[in-house]
């Protein structure tokens, strides 16, 4: 059934079904462009721009500092940073010289960083003189052997309202780093090195270049190993769905991270390909990003729905210019229909959702931007790419309108998990990924998630969708944000609680709450419990972290 693919009668006309991807070293996305446009603005940052050449010779350098270092072919590199310029130079002189990214999260503490560290066996990694503290410990836990360290200073003097160093000095991080004995300044290093062009010849569809580390569906941190053609692939397919993209002419407002596959593939990757210009934002901050929407007039804006929600609710919005933001994909949670709505109103720009995991490079599915799409949808699998909804005790593909796991199939499905055979073998089955997910396909062939399998909540023998109720809450005009979880009880096994925050001015009871949900949901849907914040606790990609709310919950 879902091999005649009933999606495909509903790709625009622009959008093919299937494409030839080159089997290339991925940082030639830079090289390429580099050449055909070396004096295109390619990266932004605070206030200061680096050229297609500049960014390319930077990224030479730094490939032949990693050898000089005596690092080889298929060796694993650690990249511990924001969003900053010298983040995609180490990222793009790395692939050059056949080395693998491991993007690491600036905001691990020291045991997360030891266990990826570790697991990885990278042996060096390139930081943020703010982070070097932390580095330092973990060190002696692992096989790091060079530390590259960057400064914040220089990007010194930072814009008032950039708030990422100021709270990071707070938690007592040093600028003054020892270096010496494996200790390195990177722009001292970069400066001494050779410019000598290099990009190594690799196998596109077995090579690795990217390690990111995902709980998947297991919850253990593992190595995600993505190839050059899983990326290349997924870099394509994204591009060509957005197909009225103007080669040069886009900006791309980089406000998720670029440690994440998000942002690695529809921000930088994406940018590169179409020698756009990259906004790089080092933090999500509101007042920044509303401030760099109306002096760069950012065209393409990926973000998270969390994203999205500030901005829509910010007090400012209406005083700055944000019409120049034509498209946006919104990836990593589910987007509320009224957020997609007032977003698009205050734009005049295309909001769209769109679905992926680490383990897919991410992206596998997207609602046509300007054709025909369903709102609450996921979209339609990508070209070249199937998917279909299996029974989780049978393993059979159910009917349409059915709810099963989600399964997808194409050339952005990794390789594997880095030395984890098993998990590899458990979650790639006769070709398919399975995401997780619980999900179901209509008759269009659009596919719409109702959560994560590990989500489900199971109060009394009926199963419950967080999602469902989230989304009625939603809909309520004094919620800004809210999530469900299912917390333990002795009679039910699970009862359903929900976390909310108000918008601000706006007052709600739980009774009021109550009475709400019960003209909406069947009764054994209704939170029995609810709990009013002042914010949710979110990861940097804006997702809201219900493993922590549960966690506070079982402490009291
Ligand atoms: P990650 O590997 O961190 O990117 O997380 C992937 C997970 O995010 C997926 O397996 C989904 O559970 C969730 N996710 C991504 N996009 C969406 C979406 N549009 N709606 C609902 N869940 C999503």
């Amino acid at each position: 059934m879902s091999e005649a693919k009933p999606w495909l009668r509903h790709y625009p006309e622009e959008v093919a079904p299937t494409y030839e991807y080159p089997k290339i070293n991925l940082a030639r996305l830079l090289v390429d462009s580099a050449h055909k446009y070396p004096d295109r603005p390619a990266l932004h940052f605070l206030g200061k721009t680096m050229r297609y050449h500049e960014v390319l010779d930077a990224s030479y350098r730094f490939a032949n500092v990693l050898k000089e270092l005596g690092v080889c072919q298929g060796d694993r590199v650690s990249i511990m940073l924001p969003n900053c310029p010298s983040a995609i130079i180490a990222y793009f002189g790395t692939l050059m010289m056949g080395g693998i990214v491991v993007m690491t999260n600036p905001l691990y503490m020291e045991r997360e960083l030891v266990h990826q560290l570790s697991d990885s066996g990278a042996e060096i990694i390139v930081t943020l003189d703010l982070l070097f503290n932390r580095v330092q410990k973990a060190k002696a836990q692992t096989l790091i052997r060079h530390v590259i360290v960057t400064s914040i200073k220089d990007y010194l003097p930072f814009p008032k309202n950039v708030l990422y160093p100021i709270k990071m000095k707070k938690e007592g991080a040093k600028l003054d780093v020892a270096y010496g004995e494996g200790v390195y300044a990177y722009k001292k290093l970069l400066r001494a090195a050779s410019a000598k062009p290099i990009c190594v010849e690799v196998d596109a569809d077995t090579d690795i270049a990217l390690l990111q580390y995902t709980g998947g569906t297991t919850g253990v941190s593992k190595g995600v190993m993505l190839t050059h053609t899983n990326l290349i692939a997924n870099t394509y397919q994204t591009t060509k769905w957005c197909y009225k993209i103007q080669v040069g002419g886009e900006r791309f407002l980089g406000a998720i991270p670029c440690f994440h596959v998000f942002g690695l593939t529809v921000l930088l990757n994406q940018s590169m390909l179409q020698a756009g210009m990259l906004i790089l934002i080092p933090k999500f901050d509101i007042d920044l990003i509303l401030e760099t929407i109306n002096k760069m007039k950012p065209t393409i804006f990926p973000g998270a729905p969390t994203m999205y929600i500030a901005i829509i609710n910010h007090k400012r919005v209406k005083e700055v210019d944000i019409s120049s933001i034509n498209v946006c994909v919104s990836g990593s949670a589910p987007l509320p229909l009224e957020v997609q709505e007032r977003f698009e109103a205050l734009t005049g720009g295309k909001l769209i959702e769109g679905y992926g995991l680490t383990e897919t490079s991410p992206v596998t599915h997207a609602n046509p931007i300007w054709g025909y799409r369903k709102i609450g949808s996921i979209g339609v699998p990508l070209p070249d790419t199937s998917a279909k909804v299996v029974d989780v005790n049978t393993g059979e593909e159910l009917p349409i309108g059915e709810i099963g796991e989600l399964l997808i199939k194409g050339p952005q499905v990794m390789k594997g998990y880095w030395q984890r055979e098993l998990e590899t073998a458990m979650t790639i089955r006769d070709g398919w990924l399975y995401t997780g997910d619980m999900g179901r396909m209509d008759e269009d062939g659009f596919f719409s998630i109702v959560d994560r399998k590990k989500d489900l909540i199971i109060a009394g023998g009926f199963n419950i969708y967080p999602r469902e109720i989230e989304e009625v809450l939603f809909e309520h005009p004094a919620i800004l944000e809210a999530t469900i979880v299912g917390v333990p009880d002795e009679y039910r096994g699970e009862t359903v609680k929900a976390f909310v925050v108000l918008k601000p001015g706006m007052t709600l009871t739980e009774k009021e709450l109550e009475l709400w949900c019960r003209e909406r949901l069947a009764a054994f849907k209704i939170p029995r419990k609810v709990e009013f914040r002042d914010s949710l606790p979110k990861t940097m990609i804006g997702k809201v972290l219900r493993r922590q709310l549960l966690e506070e919950e079982k402490k009291g």
